[in-house]
């Protein structure tokens, strides 16, 4: 059994108690359409009224990527950003650091490359990670 399995087995089923606030921190995801931080997901959700603590919004999210309904990836800066995609395939990222707008783009080469050194090094692949920061169009002329 891979490590991956034995987690999402020890996973908590999410209650009904936070299906409200799982919801709205998914509808503000939709929203934003780009990549972004916890705390500005939580800045957003008050904005709007809702009643959620920081803590609340960090759980939630780290559950919704669990369960693969919410990307998360690591900026440039070491800060989590989170993004509701709009494919469940696997794929992978191509992201502007100035605005967090992405391009959901294919691995290539990346796929192959993964599961060879995997099996080069005797290891099981459990996951990959590869994603591209750049400066989108927009951004760049806008400076
Ligand atoms: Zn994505
Ligand atoms: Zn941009
Ligand atoms: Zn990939």
């Amino acid at each position: 059994m891979s490590t991956r399995q034995a987690k999402n087995d020890s996973t908590p089923k999410i209650g009904a108690r936070n299906t409200r606030q799982r919801s709205a921190v998914v509808d503000v995801l939709k929203e934003i359409d780009r990549f972004a931080s916890a705390q500005s997901i939580h800045r957003e959700l008050t904005d709007r009224g809702q009643k959620v603590g920081l803590t609340t919004v960090y759980r939630t999210l780290q559950t919704l990527t669990e369960v693969g309904a919410v990307d998360a990836l690591n900026s440039d800066t070491g800060e989590t950003l989170y993004r509701h995609c709009l494919t469940d395939r696997h794929h992978h990222h191509l992201v502007c650091t100035s605005c967090g707008r992405s391009e959901e783009i294919d691995g290539g080469p990346v796929e192959e490359w993964a599961k060879q050194t995997a099996e080069k090094f005797g290891f099981e692949l459990s996951g990959h990670d590869a994603e591209i920061f750049g400066i989108c169009q927009n951004c760049k002329q806008s400076v």
